[in-house]
């Protein structure tokens, strides 16, 4: 690892302004992907900002149907929520089924999302979700926010403060987990709300993506039938030693009717 400066702030404000006064600085928030560049010498900020003390940035808060829950949110009170538990219950899961319980403790739905891995699990509920991200800027929705492998709209010093969701009549996450990571191999998340159904799968591509021949079978029939009918193409999905296209394709189709099957 290089050597770094570690700066602490205690509000959102300044840790904004601090990061503008050094153009190679980051934000810490879990640690839990940013550590791992940086003692791999693939990234080295001169200044890590911690947003660990930042009270606006923590909590999960629900009014009526709308969830919100801030960006230092830990994965293990994501998941043992009962307010998430009630509103969402395919968000609650899918936290609970992120990694270990260590890294569930340390790190961060808004160092997640920030990161947009393209095997990470929360991209696909902010997508299937129709979530908003709530910056120090501005609202962005999920639709506009992932632009690819480890890409996002974030721009400069943009702070995500909040990510906002709105609760759908069902919704549940079917993942089939690579064994040792516990990454999504492939992960699909299903919503379905009164005007329309969502489908968003992670770690087949590049970046999270909808799957539209999915969402056009359930939003006239929401059941597992519906899906079994479809075709997954396996172009331009990823290949690896451990998973080719074709299967990936294949476990896309077969996650899709598990978290159907689940939904709730
Ligand atoms: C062994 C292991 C297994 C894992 N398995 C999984 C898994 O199964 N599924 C999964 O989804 N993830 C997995 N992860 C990743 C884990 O969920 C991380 O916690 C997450 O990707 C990053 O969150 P963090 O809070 O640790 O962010 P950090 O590592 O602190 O930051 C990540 C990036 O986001 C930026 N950032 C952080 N917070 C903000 C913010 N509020 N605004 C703007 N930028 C910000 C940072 O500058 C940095 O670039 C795994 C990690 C490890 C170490």
């Amino acid at each position: 690892m290089y050597p770094f400066a570690f700066q602490h702030t205690k509000n959102i404000k300044d840790s904004v302004s601090a990061k503008k006064e050094h153009a190679d600085a980051k934000y810490i928030a879990g640690g839990q992907s940013l550590i791992g560049v940086m003692k791999l010498r693939l990234d080295q900020p001169s200044q890590l900002i911690n947003l660990g003390l930042i009270p606006e940035l923590a909590g999960i808060c629900v009014e009526g149907s709308t969830l919100t829950i801030g960006a230092m949110t830990r994965h293990a009170e994501v998941a043992a929520s009962a307010d998430v538990k009630k509103c969402i219950p395919g968000l609650s899961q899918l936290a609970g089924l992120i990694a270990d319980r260590m890294v569930r403790n340390m790190g961060t739905i808004g160092g997640s999302v920030a990161n947009n891995d393209p095997s990470a699990d929360y991209p696909s509920a902010l997508l299937g979700l129709n979530a908003t991200i709530i910056t120090n800027q501005r609202e962005i929705k999920a639709d506009d926010f992932f632009l690819g492998m480890f890409e996002t709209a974030l721009e400069g010093s943009e702070l995500i403060q909040s990510i906002r969701f709105t609760a759908p009549i069902k919704s549940a996450y079917a993942k089939f987990k690579h064994p040792a990571s516990r990454y999504a191999v492939v992960g699909v998340f299903v919503a379905q709300f009164a005007d329309e159904v969502r489908v968003a799968v992670t770690g087949a591509g590049s970046s999270v993506f909808r799957l539209s021949e999915a969402e056009k079978a359930l939003s006239s029939n929401f059941s597992a039938d519906a899906l079994k009918a479809i075709h997954i193409s396996a172009d331009g999905l990823n290949s690896d030693f451990f998973a080719d296209s074709e299967y990936r394709a294949h476990l896309i189709k077969l996650m899709a009717i598990q978290a159907v099957n689940q939904a709730k």
